[in-house]
């Protein structure tokens, strides 16, 4: 029997893996999700004997088992044997009493890379099962790394066009610029006079605009998403959860089930999703620790059961956390509240309608045995930089340290902890140096990161070092409401 999909907001709206992946939202709003995972489970008994790539290749048939091995043997190959500069691909590293999984040794230095490196080979291949004639445009909201990562994915593709929209503004000046640097025929890059969740939601609609939509076919086009709401980029985050407890029990810092924590630092909740998948599947996970800057709604709702997005959206020095509609937590609460898409709707209507809803005591009961929540305002996480540094030598990036220091501050070494590293620290050398107490004012960007690496030996990654030599090739800047008409304006007629 072939897994489907089915909207986390409506049972009967069912779908195949490769029509989850080139829609990437369901037509209703929802999110595309496996109904339940009751009868899968990885055999973690193997993972010592496994590889990234297979330990890749399992989770994906488990999920996408419409694809033959070969097929998923070939998207992981493509994705995973080159384009990684470390050979681990996410390497575990001890720092101080806990460890870091660095995440961000792929393409744009950024843990977006691992899924956005290989969803545009599950998208080719969902193309070809589909028989897909008409042309693919992928629509992407970004937070600052997303953008990157999918434009480097999908650059030169000829059946699949992409269009990132990013906060003017809103992101660090390393991420502005690898996308306002970005070459390749099929790419468009836009900012936008709002935030991530503004256009995030544009995006919403516009995947929602049935009129839009015909209009769109007459030109032979059809609309995706690379954002996290796109099961094929959600699912390959699973890999790494499992890589990472490999690479424990590989090293010895673990015995078999023996259960972990992991600190998420958590902005969309994709990253923390998948490893409450991961749990889910079986690996022997205690607590998920979800970690947030000073937008601290989800520390908020995984406290009180109330999510309340009526709050003012702060910019902090961890930007690509900088979200307030957290999309993925709907499809968690498809989950512990069994499976019920009415709950959901109810829920999210609530939330469209009126800004915030809550959820009934069983249900956050649930979610409290699982996930523990903080939260680090701006200046707890220079200090974090800075003490981090002093103490073991390790860079850790805004990001990364919003983690950090929920994880000290929760103060509980019951168990081995494992910090995602989501970011290279060179992607906001600012904050970095400012939190080194590194003078840097008068310095360009080059002369910034070349400080840090002096000071840290932590060497640039390669592709960054030549970045601002790169030529700018997208300025445009639009209102936020003015999405859809640029959309309009870039669509060239179906070529
Ligand atoms: C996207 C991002 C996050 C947040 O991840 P989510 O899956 O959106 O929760 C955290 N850190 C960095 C550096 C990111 O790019």
């Amino acid at each position: 029997m072939t897994n489907y999909f089915q909207s986390t907001r409506n049972q009967n709206i069912k779908v195949s893996a490769s029509q989850a992946i080139l829609q990437g939202l369901s037509q209703d709003g929802g999110l595309f999700v496996l109904p339940d995972f009751t009868n899968r489970s990885y055999p973690i008994e193997q993972l010592q004997e496994a590889s990234y790539q297979k330990i890749a290749q399992n989770i994906f048939q488990l999920f996408f088992d419409e694809f033959s091995r070969e097929e998923i043997a070939e998207c992981v190959s493509k994705a995973y044997d080159q384009k990684f500069s470390h050979p681990a691909i996410t390497p575990i590293v001890k720092v101080g009493p806990s460890y870091v999984l660095e995440l961000f040794h792929g393409p744009t230095s950024a843990f977006k890379d691992v899924a956005l490196s290989i969803l545009p080979h599950f998208m080719a291949q969902a193309l070809n099962k589909q028989q897909v004639e008409e042309k693919i445009l992928i629509l992407t909201a970004t937070s600052g790394d997303t953008g990157k990562a999918a434009l480097e994915g999908f650059r030169d593709n000829e059946a699949i066009d992409i269009m990132v929209f990013y906060p003017n503004e809103g992101v660090s000046t390393i991420q502005e610029r690898q996308m306002q640097t970005q070459r390749g025929d099929n790419v468009s890059v836009c900012a936008i006079e709002g935030n991530f969740d503004d256009a995030q939601s544009s995006l919403k609609e516009i995947f929602n605009d049935q009129v839009l939509q015909q209009e769109l076919h007459q030109k032979q086009i059809q609309l995706s998403s690379a954002n996290s709401v796109n099961i094929g980029r959600l699912v390959p985050q699973i890999v790494y959860y499992f890589d990472a407890y490999r690479q424990l029990l590989d090293q010895n810092e673990i015995e078999l089930n023996e259960p972990v924590d992991f600190v998420v630092p958590t902005g969309n909740f994709g990253n923390i999703l998948a490893g409450y998948y991961a749990k889910k599947l079986g690996l022997p996970i205690r607590n998920l620790i979800c970690a947030s800057n000073d937008n601290h709604i989800l520390t908020d709702f995984l406290q009180t059961g109330i999510y309340d997005a009526r709050r003012e959206f702060l910019k902090t020095s961890s930007p690509s956390m900088d979200i307030l509609i957290s999309s993925n937590l709907e499809r968690l609460l498809f989950d512990v509240s069994g499976q019920d898409s009415v709950y959901v709707n109810k829920c999210m209507t609530k939330l469209k309608e009126d800004g915030y809803f809550s959820v009934d005591s069983e249900i956050l009961k649930a979610l409290q045995e699982i996930f523990v929540a903080g939260f680090a305002s701006d200046e707890r996480v220079g200090q974090t930089i800075h003490d981090v540094y002093e103490e073991t030598g390790y860079v850790l990036d805004p990001h990364t340290a919003v983690a950090h220091a929920v994880m000290e501050e929760l103060d509980d070494c019951t168990c081995k902890r494992i910090v995602l590293a989501t970011a290279s620290p060179y992607k906001f050398v600012e904050s970095v140096l400012a939190a080194l107490e590194l003078e840097h004012a008068t310095l360009s960007e080059y002369e910034k990161m070349a400080l840090l690496e002096k000071m840290t030996g932590v060497s640039i990654p390669q592709r960054l070092q030549s970045l601002m030599d790169l030529p700018v090739l997208h300025q445009d800047v639009i209102a936020k409401d003015a999405i859809k008409m640029y959309i309009q304006s870039q669509i060239k007629g179906g070529n």
